[in-house]
C-alpha cells in the first residue's frame, strides 16, 4: 500500500481542526486541516480530489465540499495542495500583447513522489494538456550540471529521430536506445555517437 500522507502537526502554515473531513464525510481520528475556504480536509482526501481534477485536465483546484446542497467551489492555493511554491517567470503579458511565447511556471512539490508522478504524467500526455485552450507542457527543472549532461545528447537525439530509432533519455543523463530488439544504454554521448556511426554511416 502506498504510504498514507499525514500532516505535520508542527506545520504552522496550516490551521488544524478536530472536525470531520468535509470532502469525504469521514470522521475517523486524523489530523485535519482547515482550508482557506473554511472546510476541513485530510491530506488523503485532498490528494484524491486533486488527482481527479488533474485527470479531468483541470489545473485550478477548487473545493468540492457540499454544504447544504451547495458546492463550495472556492479555489485553493498551491500550498494547500502540497505544492510548496509556484511562481511565474517573466512579466505577465496583457491580453493584447500576447506574443505567443510560452510562459514558464516553476512549481516546487512538497513530496518527491508527486514531482515524479507529475513529470511522468506530463510526458505521457504531452500533446493533450490544455488550460483555457493553451497548450501546457510539464517537464522537470534539472539543475545546471544535469541539464548540461543531458544537453550533450541533443545531437544524438536529433540523429536518432531522423533515423526513427526509439530512444529515451533517462534521469540524470542516460540514453536508452531500443534497436533491433535490444536495449542499449549510453552514459557518454561520444560512445553513443560511435555506435550510431557504426550502424548508420557505414550503409
Ligand atoms: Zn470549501
Amino acid at each position: 500500500m502506498a504510504q498514507e500522507r499525514c500532516y505535520d502537526p508542527r506545520d504552522t502554515t496550516l490551521k488544524f481542526v478536530n472536525r470531520k473531513d468535509e470532502i469525504t464525510g469521514d470522521d475517523y481520528e486524523s489530523l485535519r486541516a482547515e482550508m482557506s475556504c473554511g472546510h476541513a480536509v485530510t491530506p488523503e482526501s485532498v490528494k484524491g480530489w486533486c488527482t481527479e481534477l488533474l485527470r479531468r485536465k483541470q489545473f485550478i483546484f477548487t473545493c468540492p465540499a457540499e454544504i447544504n446542497g451547495m458546492t463550495c467551489g472556492k479555489e485553493w492555493t498551491y500550498h494547500e495542495v502540497f505544492l510548496d511554491r509556484a511562481h511565474r517567470i517573466g512579466p505577465k503579458p496583457s491580453d493584447n500583447q500576447d506574443n505567443g511565447k510560452p510562459r514558464v511556471f516553476i512549481v516546487y512539490f512538497h513530496y518527491y513522489t508527486d514531482k515524479e508522478r507529475a513529470s511522468r504524467w506530463g510526458a505521457v500526455n504531452r500533446h493533450q494538456l490544455f488550460h483555457q485552450e493553451r497548450k501546457i507542457y510539464i517537464f522537470p527543472d534539472y539543475n545546471a550540471s544535469t541539464a548540461k549532461r543531458r544537453a550533450a545528447f541533443s545531437n544524438m537525439r536529433r540523429n536518432l529521430r531522423k533515423k526513427e530509432v526509439q530512444f529515451s533519455l533517462r534521469f540524470p543523463a542516460l540514453l536508452r536506445i531500443d534497436f533491433g530488439g535490444k536495449n542499449l544504454q549510453f552514459d557518454c554521448p561520444n560512445k553513443a555517437q560511435r555506435w550510431f556511426d557504426d550502424h548508420f554511416l557505414s550503409e
